[in-house]
């Protein structure tokens, strides 16, 4: 008999699909990052990064993503880094009820 393989389920390719494919990293980096060469980081806002996930066609699977990696260094999924930070929390908390 054969055996089932459980695999996980994820969204091939979402990434291709992203609102800030090809948009400069730096702006949705979190405001404590530094730019390796000593630069000063470009002036992005938050709004900035939420203005591109708020068009997001795969924002569900980028928010999720980031937390089950717990990548809270940038701005994911409409979240950023205390946001993400806060929901990861959240769902600690609710899933330890
Ligand atoms: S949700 Fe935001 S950070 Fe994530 S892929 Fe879309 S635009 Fe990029």
């Amino acid at each position: 008999m054969a055996r089932k393989i459980r695999r996980a389920r994820v969204t091939p390719g979402w990434h291709e699909q992203a609102a800030c494919k090809g948009v400069d990293h730096w702006v949705f980096c979190n405001d404590e990052a530094e730019q390796r060469d000593g630069e000063p980081r470009p002036p992005y806002s938050d709004e900035d990064a939420k203005s591109y996930c708020a068009g997001c066609p795969v924002i569900s699977e980028c928010r999720e993503e980031a937390l089950r990696m717990r990548d809270f260094f940038m701005t994911r999924g409409g979240m950023n880094e205390d946001e993400l930070r806060a929901e990861h929390h959240r769902r600690q908390r609710t899933s330890a009820a």
